[in-house]
Parts: C-alpha cells; structure tokens; sequence
C-alpha cells in the first residue's frame, strides 16, 4: 500500500460533506489525504431553496468552518473534467486551473432544476437555486397582486407554491401538474393538502402537461394557456455531464450507476452518492433523489472506503424510508407515514406538529455535520439491502468488486 492516499470528493452538498467528515473520522490514523472539492465556498442547504426564494434569510455556513478540526483539505472550484484513466480531476478553481490526482474519487455533484426539460424554461422560468432574481421579481410583481405559476406538483413544486403563498399573500399563484395533487400521499395526506392549497388560495391545474414556455404564458398539451408574471419551473431535477463525459456507465439522466457497494459499476475507483448516483436496474432497492438518501449513502461510501483502506470487506448497502415530511409553509406541514420502501401508510402528521418535526429534521441535519466532526454520529433504518445476493467483495486498496461480479445482476 502507498504510504499516503489520495481521496477526492468532489461535491460539498449533504452527501459530499457527509462522506468528507465521516472518512476523516474513520481515517483519523491513516495517512490519507482528503480533498473536498466545491463550486462554492458556503453549504447551499438546498432543502430551504424555497424560503430563500421566497425572500427569508438562511444563514450560509462556510464550507472552511464546517471543516474545521479535520484533516479535510477544501478547494473551492467548479471540476471541469474527470479523467478516469489517469485518476485526474481538473479545477476551475480561484488561484487558476488545477489538476488533481486520486486514488480513490467519492463522486457527489448532486442535481439541479433542469430547465432544459420544458423548451422556453430557460428564457421565460426560474429555477428556485435563482433564488435572489426570483425574490427580486416577486418583490416587484407582489403590490399588482402578480400571477406565479410553479410548474411541476412534485415535493419541490408543493413546497415552493406553498412558501409563495404564505409569504406573499397578495401573489396569485397556480400550480400546473401533469398528475394530480398529492398523488403519492394517502388519502388523508391527500386531503391535508388540497385544504392547504385552498386556504393560501393555491389554484391547482390537475392534468397539466406544459409543452412549451413564452413570455407570460405556458402551452399545454390540450393546446390551452396559462399566464404568468412570474414561472418558477420545478418540473424536474437533472445532473452534471461530468460523469457522463468521462465515460462512466450512467442512466438516460446522467447518473452515475452503482452496485450495491455505491462503486461506479465501471469504474470501480470512484464511489458515487446522494442526487448524482443511482443504483444500476438489477438492484433490489431504488432510491429517490432527496436529501433523506444522500446522507446514508454518502456515510456508507464513507465506512465502505474506510474498510477498503483497512483491508477489510465492504457491505452492501440498506436502508429504509420511514416519513417524508413537506413544509407548507413556516406555520404548517405534512408528515406522510411509508413503509420501507416509501409507499405512503395511513397516518399522517399535520399542521404546526407537522411544521414542528419536518423543521426538527432539517436542524437536525445540519446539527449531525457539526457532530460528525467529532464522532460518528447519524443512523438510519436498515430494513432493504441493494442487492441481498451480492457476495461481499474484498477490496483492498485497488482491488473493488471485479466488474463481471457487479455487472451480472
Ligand atoms: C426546494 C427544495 C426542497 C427540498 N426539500 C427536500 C426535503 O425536504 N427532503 C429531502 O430529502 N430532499 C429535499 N430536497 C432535495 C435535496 O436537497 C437533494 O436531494 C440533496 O441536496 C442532494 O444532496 P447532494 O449532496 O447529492 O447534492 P447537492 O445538495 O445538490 O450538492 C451538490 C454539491 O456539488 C456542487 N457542485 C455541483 N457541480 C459541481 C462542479 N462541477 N464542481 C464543483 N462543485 C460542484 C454544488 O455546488 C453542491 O454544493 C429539496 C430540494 C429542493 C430544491
């Protein structure tokens, strides 16, 4: 083994700073270097990209102060190119372009608002991470009682109607969703929901697909209208073609796809976790993009590469979904009981206790990356494996699952 080894994450999102922090942790007395790598120097806390939108202040940490007291080195830089072949990532960072090499890569660039999904979102919508120039709009519309279409009635689009309504009363907002309102929750979440939307004066456009953008208006597929002053697109989330350009298996969407073991199943130097992975289709367990999965994810790649360093076998993947909590604004919520794998059960917390636990949650995200500093801290359900017929690999350093074993499943 080399005396010291270089690990680079690239990402400092939930999943990035989570596997950073908990691989210092496991590598406190190994000589392992660790590089995060990050297009910004603060933690973008995506989950309350709506509040920011909607004009409330959430206070930015510095990526450096999180670190702080751990042998994580950061860069700040947006990473231009993976080369796989010769382990390098290159840099776009302050001081000019830099080339990093790696042993070993934790892939962990998240996702974004694909405005790409609806021709004309680019020009005539904002995604909510425009945070800022979408307040300003907001601001400017609110006194002429604007219209505000949020395209999409997925947890974002829900959540983002919702913090306009409240926070701006006087703005007209619509929701236009290809499905139906709170398709995915039980009949009590459901109705829960519909009241919400008719008491802050959401209008609901069920069955909606929104072909194209144009100034002030969105075209649906039944060749009908809707006007807006303001669109905020929340159709979708895409990834960085960084991964695919380097080669790497990926799904149609550009997510790098993992075996049980979050390795890239073909190129198993590099570990992929939170938004930016996705297990490959013969896995036995899906997750979906959300903060909720990229933690355990990016803890498990963590402990998994821990073990690789140490000579010991790494383990399969397991989790299990428990609640999906929806903010409503600051004064309500809905936590929607699931069972493992994430099918909604009958009961259902609602109001300001729903409001109260889902803002417990993200506190208490943002406590255990405080905490992980110093000790290895978050637990998650276990009740699915990824693959529970995956022979446990031996992976030294260098040696991941052999491809025809990861690939077969
Ligand atoms: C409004 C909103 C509300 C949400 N609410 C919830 C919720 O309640 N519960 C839930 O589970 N999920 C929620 N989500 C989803 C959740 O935020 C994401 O699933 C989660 O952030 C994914 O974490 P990640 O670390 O994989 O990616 P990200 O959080 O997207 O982090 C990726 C990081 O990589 C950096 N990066 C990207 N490209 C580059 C590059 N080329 N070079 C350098 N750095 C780069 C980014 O700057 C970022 O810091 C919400 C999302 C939104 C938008």
């Amino acid at each position: 083994m080399k005396t010291n080894t270089n690990i680079i994450i690239l990402g400092a999102g939930f999943a990035g700073m989570m596997a950073a922090l908990r691989l210092a942790n496991r590598t406190r007395h190994q000589s392992v270097a660790i590089t995060l790598v990050n297009a910004s120097a603060t933690f973008v806390e995506r989950t309350r990209l709506h509040q920011n939108a909607s004009g409330q202040t959430v206070p930015a940490k510095s990526l450096r102060t999180m670190l702080q007291g751990t042998k994580v080195n950061f860069v700040q830089g947006k990473a231009m190119a993976l080369d796989p072949v010769r382990r390098t990532v290159t840099v776009n960072a302050s001081e000019g372009v830099q080339t990093l090499s790696y042993d070993k890569l934790i892939y962990a660039l998240g996702s974004h608002t694909d405005l790409s999904r609806i021709p004309g979102a680019t020009e005539h919508a904002y995604a909510v991470e425009q945070h800022a120039v979408l307040f300003e709009h907001l601001h400017k519309i609110a006194p002429s009682h604007g219209r505000v279409l949020v395209i999409g009635g997925g947890l974002t689009g829900i959540e983002i109607a919702t913090e306009m309504a409240e926070t701006h009363p006087a703005l007209r907002v619509a929701m236009a969703t290809s499905g139906t309102l709170g398709e995915d929750l039980s009949k009590m979440g459901a109705r829960y929901l519909a009241q919400t939307f008719q008491r802050l004066g959401i209008t609901v456009h069920e069955h909606v697909k929104v072909l194209r953008l144009e100034a002030e208006r969105a075209l649906t597929a039944a060749n009908e209208q809707l006007s807006f002053d303001v669109c905020i697109d929340a159709s979708g989330f895409g990834v960085s073609p960084l991964a695919q350009q380097a080669g790497l298996a990926v799904n149609p969407r550009g997510q790098i796809l993992v075996n049980a073991f979050l390795h890239s199943i073909t190129h198993p130097d590099i570990y992929a976790i939170g938004d930016a992975a996705i297990f490959e289709q013969s896995a036995e367990l899906s997750v979906r993009m959300g903060c909720v999965t990229a933690i355990p994810l990016a803890i498990h790649a963590a402990e998994n590469l821990a073990c690789a360093l140490a000579g010991k076998a790494e383990q399969p993947f397991q989790f299990g979904y428990v609640i999906r909590c929806i903010s409503l604004g600051r004064h309500n919520g809905l936590v929607q009981f699931v069972d493992g794998v994430d099918h909604p059960r009958e009961s259902v917390l609602t109001g300001r206790v729903g409001a109260a636990v889902k803002e417990l949650i993200l506190h208490y995200v943002m406590w255990s990356l405080q905490i992980e500093r110093r000790f290895a801290f978050y637990r998650w359900p276990h009740t699915q494996q990824a693959h529970p017929q995956t022979p446990t690999p031996t992976t030294g350093l260098g040696t991941a699952p052999l491809l025809s074993e990861v690939t077969n499943h």
